[in-house]
């Protein structure tokens, strides 16, 4: 075991959904029950488990979560017909359209059809455009995620050098923008790496603060990080085959425990964040939508 403080990502949770769970009260003093849509149109095994788990979460808070599933081989009309009752559906105040849709939906039209009001996951145009330019309403969970474990372990983000790897539209473009927000728990300097960088060690061996989102097993290692570093791993990998199958993030957890002051585990990190800041954004449509204060 490294020296390197494990930044424990179910605690950070745990006290995530208890602040929604306050808020669904109070929601509900003013009549209020919010309501998660999930829609699922794919066969694929691990998001039939994220939709699962999804649904489960909301009950622990006591959000109603309402699911549809649509057959892979109906037209994507379908969909876009289901996503149009929920967006006019009063009892709906997030809708969420796992992906990846099965193969042949155009994704970006779902994702765009989704009343914005609605769009807990902060993937419509409309609100990633917002974040941009300053003025965020639903911020993607990860990203939110992310930015919490490091409030909660201490990091003094403005000023501080946050190298991010990884460009995604879903992960590393929403954190770069988020963190570069002038708020007190942002303001960084951020760098965002990618595929096409050249010399990633020598950009993550200068930040204060390193989150790798790559989907690339072990990238990050002790050798190239700076002494007392801050370490955030999104990655989920699975590896090996049978019974040595087993997850690891991007980051060598081993090494770069030993150099890092702070790290987060894979699993036990960033996954269980995603999941409450959903619950989070999903009490955030419903207050917004009802005109009900919350402090969330
Ligand atoms: P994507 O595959 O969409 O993006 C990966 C990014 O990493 C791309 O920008 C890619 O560059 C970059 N990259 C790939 N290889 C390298 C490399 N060798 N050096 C530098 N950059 C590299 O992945 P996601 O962002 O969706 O997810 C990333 C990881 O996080 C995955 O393991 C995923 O499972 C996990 N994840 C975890 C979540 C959680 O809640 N914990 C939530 C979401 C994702 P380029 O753009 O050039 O291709």
């Amino acid at each position: 075991p490294g020296r390197a403080d494990v930044i424990d990502g179910e605690a950070v949770a745990a006290s995530v959904r208890e602040s929604v769970t306050a808020a669904v009260g109070r929601l509900g003093e003013a009549g209020v029950t919010p309501g998660l849509a999930t829609v699922l149109m794919s066969d694929d095994p691990a998001s039939e488990t994220y939709v699962r788990m999804k649904q489960r979460d909301c009950e622990q808070v006591g959000i109603e979560s309402h699911h549809v599933e649509i057959d892979t081989d109906a037209p994507q009309s379908e969909l876009f017909a289901t996503i149009d009752q929920l967006n006019e559906d009063p009892a709906i105040d997030g809708i969420l359209i796992q992906r990846p849709l099965t193969e042949g939906v155009d994704e970006p039209a779902a994702l765009r059809r989704v009343d914005p009001e609605k769009d807990v996951d902060g993937f419509h145009p409309e609100n990633v455009g917002r974040l941009v330019t300053g003025d965020p309403r639903f911020v993607p969970c990860t990203p939110l995620g992310v930015q919490r474990l490091l409030t909660e372990a201490g990091v003094e983000i403005p000023g501080s050098d946050v190298v991010i790897v990884g460009r995604s539209e879903l992960v590393g473009k929403p954190l770069a923008n988020l963190l570069l927000g002038r708020d007190d728990d942002a303001d960084a300097t951020v760098t965002v790496c990618h595929s096409n960088t050249e010399d990633l060690a020598n950009h993550v061996s200068r930040a204060d603060v390193v989150v790798v989102a790559a989907g690339v097993p072990r990238l990050v290692t002790g050798e190239m990080l700076a002494e007392g570093s801050v370490v955030i791993d999104v990655g989920i990998n699975a590896v090996g085959e049978g019974d040595d199958r087993t997850l690891v993030g991007d980051v060598d957890y081993e090494s770069a425990s030993e150099v890092a002051s702070a790290i987060t585990p894979v699993p036990g990190g960033v996954g269980p964040m995603t999941r409450a800041m959903l619950l989070r954004n999903t009490v955030n449509a419903a207050a917004r939508q009802a005109g009900v204060e919350i402090d969330s």
